[in-house]
């Protein structure tokens, strides 16, 4: 089956010469968690290497996973994620004063999801439209009274849509540009749907923070591009768009916000994002060189320390089946041999494997029931929240370990003092 293709240059500009700077190794799919019938069965791996752009600096991984693959089964629902509903719900609020909208506006959201932010802009009576192709969430936004088209999007349903005579006063796309195999055209049906005076808001996880955090374990498969502020502005100007803002948001482990429009008006923000990025480097490829050393190191002392703590008998488990744990554990070469299960809260996940590794996923309670003497936080992102529920764990003498950015451990001792009374 042809489940993957290799880019033929790049993904932006389209010019020969990728430099690969990082080799993740083969890597299954991060959702593709092993059903307890299937254990032992070999598994689909894809070799995972990220690549730099030196024509336009754009950093990209060089395989690319049919997003029918992938979307069509998604089974995401953002409205799952307070943090993200709470985030949205100020976007809205603020885009509907700063842009004037009414009854005669139209906002168009592309990957709308399960129509999460939309209905913010239903409720105060402005119309819109969500384009996604991930049935379940877009079953689940028009019953909530969000219209939402089930395609995939690009240059091709901008054209259809601009010719009925739908034009977008604003355009949301987050957490999306991404994961589109064809940058270009999915850019271009922006510009085309877009009214003259219209913007568009485009949130996209920030390269650098990648970087300088040494998030490695977010790079997977479906996330084909890592944008710096220099490959975007290059990328929208061959779209006669023009960034005109850019704002850091705190989610995904670092994300920006853009502004997108027709004219080059002010430009402040942006250019101290290009001011910045020349200054530390972006778009040179030593840059990248030196984050791979770095990732090299993590991984070699990620196993060593695991090693070592079981040859002198300790019991290590992990914690949170996530996408970013199938990275870590098969990129470190950490398997059943050293954990001995992963703990996650989530029912759909509990009773299956991870993927490539064959660690089995069992509910949060089994950590304080064996309490393994180490627990690997494959969720480093949501240390606090998992330290507060996992108290008892870590009273009872548990130990976190965090693998990323530098390896610690958290105990008892760095627990905040119990509420008095
Ligand atoms: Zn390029």
């Amino acid at each position: 089956m042809d489940i993957v293709s290799a880019a033929s240059g790049c993904r932006s500009c389209r010019q020969d010469g990728l430099i690969t700077f990082l080799s993740l190794g083969a890597i299954p799919l991060t959702d593709a968690y092993v059903p307890q019938t299937l254990v032992g069965d070999p598994e689909p791996r894809y070799p995972l290497d990220l690549a730099f752009c030196p024509g336009c600096s754009l950093v990209q991984i060089l395989l690319t996973v049919p997003p029918e693959e992938i979307f069509e089964r998604y089974s995401y629902y953002s409205s799952f994620s307070e943090t993200l509903l709470s985030h949205s719900r100020e976007h809205v609020g603020q885009l509907i004063a700063d842009r004037h909208l009414a009854s005669d506006s139209l906002v168009i959201e592309l990957a709308s999801n399960d129509g999460y932010l939309l209905r913010n802009f239903v409720e105060q009576g402005i119309p819109v439209l969500g384009i996604d192709p991930a049935l379940g969430p877009a079953d689940a936004a028009e019953a909530i009274g969000v219209p939402t088209l089930r395609e995939f999007f690009g240059a091709g349903v901008a054209a259809r849509l601009k010719a009925e005579g739908k034009v977008a006063d604003v355009v949301i796309a987050n957490n999306v540009l991404a994961h589109v195999p064809d940058v270009n055209g999915f850019v271009e049906g922006i510009a085309i749907i877009l009214a003259e005076d219209g913007i568009a808001e485009i949130e996209v996880p920030y390269v650098r923070d990648l970087i300088d955090g040494l998030e490695f374990d977010t790079i997977y498969h479906e996330h084909l591009c890592y944008f710096s502020i220099t490959a975007l502005d290059t990328l929208f100007r061959r779209h006669g768009l023009w960034l005109e803002r850019v704002q850091a948001v705190p989610i995904h482990g670092g994300s920006v916000r853009l502004t997108v429009g027709r004219h080059p008006d002010e430009r402040t923000s942006v250019t101290a994002y290009l001011e910045q990025e020349e200054a530390g480097g972006l778009s040179r490829i030593d840059y990248y060189l030196e984050f791979a050393g770095r990732v090299a190191e993590v991984r070699r002392g990620l196993r060593t320390k695991l090693l070592e703590l079981r040859s002198g008998g300790s019991r290590i488990a992990a914690y949170g089946a996530a996408a970013k744990g199938t990275v870590l554990l098969n990129s470190s070469g950490i398997g059943s041999d050293l954990i001995d299960f992963v703990a996650d809260k989530s029912p759909h996940k509990q009773g299956k494997y991870m993927p490539g590794v064959g660690i089995p996923i069992v509910p949060p309670d089994r950590l304080l029931q064996e309490s393994p003497e180490y627990a690997l936080l494959l969720v480093w992102n949501l240390r606090d929240e998992v330290v507060r529920e996992q108290r008892a764990y870590l009273e009872a003498g548990g130990r976190f370990i965090i693998p990323i950015p530098v390896q610690i451990e958290v105990g008892k001792e760095d627990l905040p003092s119990a509420p008095s009374g």
